[in-house]
């Protein structure tokens, strides 16, 4: 998108036309259809540089401009009803910075140099205004254009967390216009879309157009089917509530017996409230729904009432957005990579796109099933996702913006490495190159093999693993352990630093013990929770080679898939040699047995929360490895939490709950202590 501001009032306004005419046409897409084409940050960007331009042309601003106007617009079928005091949209700020220019406009406004501010979560859902006369809910209404919206009150009334009589505590008021988010729990989105895929109806996008769509159905069965809730957040028109700051206002607004999110802040400066809004980028994925950033408050309502409102948003208010996680981009090719196994990914090249903080030029495209269930050709414009540190994906095609030259992409049928037949078994989903000699299975065993959950060792990267085949230096994984310095600083770009530090990494992690060696020989099946187990189990390598199936098939959590492919591992002399070989160079080929099943632990359930340094399903196998068990919600009966860095929501509700909390050393200790 062009960023410069037009030169000439003529060019401004023509920007200004063609910014409306797209703006309109993906706004309706959005709030009438639920269906948008643009990610949200791509919309807001759109928006961005309307603004941009308007403000540097003031006499072309036009009431009708999306610039001044609120969201949508109610749609036909439900009755238009007028709010009793307008609905408002939000501005946005994307970084501290902006926060702190909302900061500097707020004090200014107020006269005043310190402000507090309460900051929320926001809720990826509907805006919902529900009016409630002596005590009833009367009606239920949805934002629409801010000023009339459409009465849904017969679905509104569904939901079972929207009160329909008052709670009589302390006085009900005699009229009260309350504001919240109606939204659809991630769970509750997962199982919708799967009663879908089953029906084969098209899939919904995301929890919020589901939501919406929810709502606004004609009929409340449907809407009443749907677990639906609502977080409330805002006042409209009210008597009689007697309060005078929004912390006061939520508060209230619980004993009358609505739902309020429990993650609201007080702050007294904007830099705590950055800290808190930015915090909350990571710990999101634990939330049971989806949220698109915080909303920053000015706590007092009087001074809200001072501050006011621009036609759009009011000014003592601001959405705190998250970067980006989804974009639309052009896929430029597809080429196959030929994984550990031999089984033929196929990936996107990418025209490079920003999401989530980080520019994103590759997506997987999983196999072939996937390709042609998305329907994804060469050429096509697609909505990718990325969040956090999942592999981008493409989640679909926006086929109106096929021209006609885009290409579908068609599987090679022989191995783009080694040139033999690819074969796809009945009833497999992947297509493979089953040459037990291909060079793919060798370089991407190695790159298995010194990966972080398996001997984790550090400086060998996939294009040192290509230069050291390319060198004929190693055959195997256990030629690595004798490499010495001087071979090493022959590579391409390997200085001699660099060439100690290897080697040294190598040497160390001969010490990483049974479970992530087990996991490093790429057994298939036998993944990081799988290996801990096992080397649990049987404390050392040649023990284990020993278990036939029938043994293997006897230990809890090993189920006969991997018991079978572990057996026939252990039972192929050629695998049998190179454990030997493995074992020569000195790795550790065994594990002190910890825990096992001591009373202290069998039956307590753990929660883990936040980053810990070891991989979440290691974690896991220690835990079942102690007979304890893992659960993803804390509630009164989990025994231990376990967090990590940046431990989110579940932290707070343990230590709201009581329980105890453990960091990962604790954690280690206790699930590490030796057998008695
Ligand atoms: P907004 O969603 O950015 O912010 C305003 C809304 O936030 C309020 O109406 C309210 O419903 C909600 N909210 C959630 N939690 C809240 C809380 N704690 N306190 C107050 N409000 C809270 O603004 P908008 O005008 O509703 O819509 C713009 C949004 O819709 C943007 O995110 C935009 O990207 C998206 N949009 C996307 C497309 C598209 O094509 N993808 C098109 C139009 C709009």
């Amino acid at each position: 998108m062009n960023t410069s501001i037009p030169a000439s009032l003529a060019a401004a306004a023509q920007a200004i036309d063609d910014l409306k005419k797209t703006i309109h046409y993906h706004s309706h897409r959005y709030y009438v259809l639920d269906n948008p084409e643009l990610s949200d940050s791509e919309y807001d960007q759109l928006l961005r540089r309307l603004i941009d331009v308007e403000t540097a042309y003031p006499s072309l601003i036009t009431p009708d401009s999306p610039s001044q106007r609120v969201g949508g617009v109610p749609a036909d079928g439900f009755e238009r009803v007028a709010h009793l005091t307008p609905m408002f949209s939000l501005g946005n700020a994307f970084s501290a910075g902006e926060l702190s220019s909302f900061d500097a406009r707020v004090r200014s406004g107020l006269d005043i140099a310190e402000v507090e501010y309460v900051v929320e979560l926001k809720i990826d859902g509907l805006a919902m205004n529900l009016v409630y006369e002596n005590g009833r809910l009367t009606r239920g209404a949805t934002r629409g254009d801010g000023t009339y919206g459409e009465d849904v009150t017969t679905n509104i009334r569904t939901i079972r967390s929207v009160p329909l009589v008052l709670q009589d505590e302390g006085g009900i008021p005699p009229l009260l216009e309350v504001r919240g988010e109606v939204y659809l729990p991630r769970r509750e989105f997962d199982r919708l879309n799967a009663l879908r895929e089953k029906a084969g109806e098209a899939l919904m996008a995301n929890p919020r157009n589901a939501a919406a769509g929810s709502i606004r159905q004609l009929d409340p069965k449907i809407t009443a089917e749907r677990a639906l809730d609502i977080f409330m957040h805002g006042l409209g028109t009210e008597e009689g509530l007697g309060v005078d700051t929004h912390s006061a206002m939520l508060e209230k607004l619980q004993l009358l017996g609505f739902k309020i999110n429990p993650h609201y802040r007080l702050f007294n400066n904007i830099d705590d409230v950055a800290a808190y809004c930015e915090s909350w980028a990571e710990k999101r994925v634990d939330l049971p729904y989806d949220i698109d950033g915080l909303v920053v408050k000015v706590n007092n309502l009087a001074s809200q009432r001072a501050l006011g409102s621009t036609a759009k948003d009011p000014r003592w208010a601001i959405a705190y957005k998250f970067p980006a996680e989804q974009g639309t981009t052009v896929v430029e090719d597809i080429f196959v990579r030929v994984g550990r196994t031999g089984a033929l990914t196929p990936t996107a090249i990418l025209r490079p796109v920003r999401l989530a903080g980080s520019t994103v030029s590759r997506a997987t495209l999983h196999n072939a099933d996937f390709i042609e269930e998305k329907d994804i050709r060469i050429g096509d414009t697609v909505i990718v996702h990325k969040a956090g540190e999942i592999i981008p994906e493409v989640i679909s095609v926006i086929t109106n913006r096929r021209t006609g030259s885009e290409v579908p992409f068609i599987m090679p049928a022989t191995c783009p490495e080694c040139d033999k037949p690819i074969v796809r078994e009945p009833g497999e989903v992947a297509h493979k190159c089953v040459n037990p000699h291909c060079p793919a299975l060798l370089r991407e065993g190695l790159i298995h093999f010194v990966s972080r959950d398996a001997m984790n060792i550090d400086g060998l990267g996939p294009a040192v693993i290509a230069s050291l085949l390319e060198a004929g230096l190693v055959q195997d994984a256990a030629d690595l352990y004798s490499l010495k310095p001087e071979v090493l600083v022959a590579l391409d770009r390997m200085g001699e630093k660099s060439a100690n530090n290897l080697v040294a990494a190598i040497a160390a992690s001969k010490e990483a013990g049974l479970a992530r060696a087990l996991f490093a020989l790429g057994i298939r099946y036998v993944g990081a929770k799988a290996s801990t187990i096992l080397a649990q189990r049987y404390g050392d390598i040649d023990k284990l080679a020993e278990a036939g199936i029938e043994e293997l098939m006897t230990i809890d959590e090993i189920g006969p898939k991997i018991a079978e492919s572990a057996a026939s591992y252990f039972a192929d002399p050629d695998n049998l040699a190179y454990i030997e070989k493995l074992k020569a160079t000195g790795i550790k080929l065994t594990e002190e047995r910890k825990a096992a099943v001591s009373q202290e632990l069998a039956g307590k359930t753990f929660v883990l929360t936040g980053t810990l340094s070891m991989a979440r399903k290691e974690a896991e196998a220690l835990i079942s490895a102690c007979g304890g068990k893992v659960s993803s919600a804390v509630s009164k009966k989990t025994s231990y939490v376990v967090a990590g860095t940046e431990a989110g929501s579940k932290l707070d509700k343990a230590n709201e709950l009581g329980i105890t909390v453990l960091d990962e050393e604790q954690f280690r200790a206790l699930v590490q202590k030796p057998q008695a």
